[in-house]
């Protein structure tokens, strides 16, 4: 089987599909999670006119410019020595406190003290702030003119009834948690995570937590799988790690078969080293190799086989390798199977810092550091670029995307960047431009 660019991998990995299923949750465990459906809008926002100040609800024809009357002064303005003249004299009523529905109306000549959020009483058109009026012995004394229908927050204004409220594939951040549970909602659809089975290869693995015997290395390339899988939204189901004999590998990926896993990822043992079973496990349980070898670095051992309908990967074992390959090739199918419209990595430009040599051959993704200047994002280079060096992977806020012909890159080029830690724009000091 030939060595394949990357685009040709992406495009035969996207050419299947996981299944796509939903379940309901409380919206209080939906964090982070897809919306399944789009939401139409069950109640208008706001849900009635109401006061969008602590004040008084009045009619603005009861209100008398002078001339020359000053326009009343919003909250936000230092309050004057001398107060605006008054414009009305109302009778006040009664008060609308947030929770009641007001059961009088204003007439002409009267008016409603009214709290931020309560209902608007019938009759009243324009709410005038407190700050704005002298309340005593039954009396309140509107000062300065209002403008008609001020401080009113309109029903259906924000979202109205029956309107597109959160479209299909939207992230449930926190906001848009908010939203739901303003619409009255206490449940959602969202997208079920799709079951990726995690299987380790090789024979010097130990599980962190267990002593080593000469030769041994502990296994990581599980546990970071297991937390890019989640992190991409689907549930990680470990299968342990498989020793390096056909007949083991293949009861392995029979084991994770049985799991009724909708994917299966395997680690290790993919290249071609004396033990590098897997491809041949693969076929042993049923598996149509799809393809294998890519031109990338860090990377090229990485295959891909149908079992049935299901996509099993053969992940390069060298820790880097197996994290990049993962995000270029098996993330998308991930965040596609959860209904994210946006299932890529962001890329942004960004200027090189230092040089990169690079080799014709093969497409390079060189783990960098991004920081600010003040002509944009800078990418320097994490240092050592071995694909066993998960040190420097730990540190990469990206990576620096060279493409198959590049020759590399000089000091000051512009490159792109393929953003693999967003908290990376996360910053020491408050970013206020003021
Ligand atoms: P392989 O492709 O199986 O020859 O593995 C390539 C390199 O990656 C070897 O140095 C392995 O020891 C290492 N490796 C394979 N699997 C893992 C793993 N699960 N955790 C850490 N290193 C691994
Ligand atoms: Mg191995």
């Amino acid at each position: 089987m030939g060595m394949i660019t990357v685009e040709e991998a992406l495009s035969r990995c996207l050419s299947t599909d996981l299944p796509r299923r939903t379940e309901i949750l409380p919206l209080s465990e939906a964090d982070g999670r897809l919306l399944a459906e789009d939401l139409y809008a069950p109640s208008p926002l706001p849900r009635w006119d109401n006061s969008a100040m602590d004040g008084f609800a009045i009619r603005y024809a009861d209100c008398t410019p002078h001339s020359g009357t000053p326009a009343q002064p919003g909250c936000e303005l230092s309050t004057p020595s001398e107060p605006p003249p008054a414009t009305a004299h109302l009778r006040t009523i009664g008060t609308i406190a947030a929770g009641d529905m007001p059961d009088t109306a204003v007439t002409p000549g009267t008016t409603l003290r009214i709290m931020t959020g309560a209902p608007l009483p019938a009759g009243a058109d324009t709410v005038v702030m407190r700050e704005n009026v002298t309340d005593a012995d039954g009396v309140a004394i509107i000062h300065g003119m209002p403008r008609r229908g001020q401080h009113i927050r309109r029903a259906g204004e924000e979202v109205a009834l029956g309107q597109l409220a959160v479209p299909a594939g939207t992230a449930l951040t926190p906001p848009v948690i908010g939203l739901c549970a303003s619409m009255g909602l206490s449940d959602v659809t969202v997208a079920a995570r799709p079951r990726v089975a995690l299987l380790g290869t090789g024979d010097e693995l130990v599980p962190p937590g267990q002593p080593l015997e000469p030769g041994q290395i502990y296994s990581s390339n599980s546990l970071a799988l297991a937390a890019m899988v989640r992190q991409a939204g689907g549930e990680p189901v470990d299968c342990g790690i498989a020793p390096d004999t056909l007949e083991g590998t293949r009861a392995a990926f029979q084991r994770a078969l049985d799991t009724g896993c909708d994917l299966i990822l395997s680690t290790g043992g993919v290249s071609v080293g004396d033990f590098d079973v897997v491809k041949e496990a693969l076929t042993d349980v049923g598996a149509e190799m799809v393809f294998w070898k890519v031109r990338v670095k860090p990377g090229k051992p990485l295959a891909m086989g149908m079992i049935g309908d299901r996509p099993a990967f053969g992940l390069p074992g060298n820790p880097v390798s197996c994290m990049v390959n993962f995000l270029q090739f098996v993330r998308p199918l991930i965040r596609r199977a959860v209904g994210d419209p946006r299932p890529f990595l962001p890329a942004v430009p960004a200027t090189l810092r230092g040089s990169l040599r690079k080799r014709h051959g093969r497409a390079e993704l060189v783990r960098v550091v991004l920081s600010w200047s003040e002509s944009g994002l800078i990418a320097e280079t994490t240092g050592g670029q071995s694909s066993g060096w998960i040190s420097s992977m730990a540190r990469a806020d990206g990576l620096l995307l060279l493409g198959i012909d590049s020759e590399g890159a000089a000091d000051g080029d512009a490159v792109v960047v393929q953003i693999i830690r967003p908290g990376f724009l996360s910053s020491e000091t408050p970013q206020y431009p003021w």
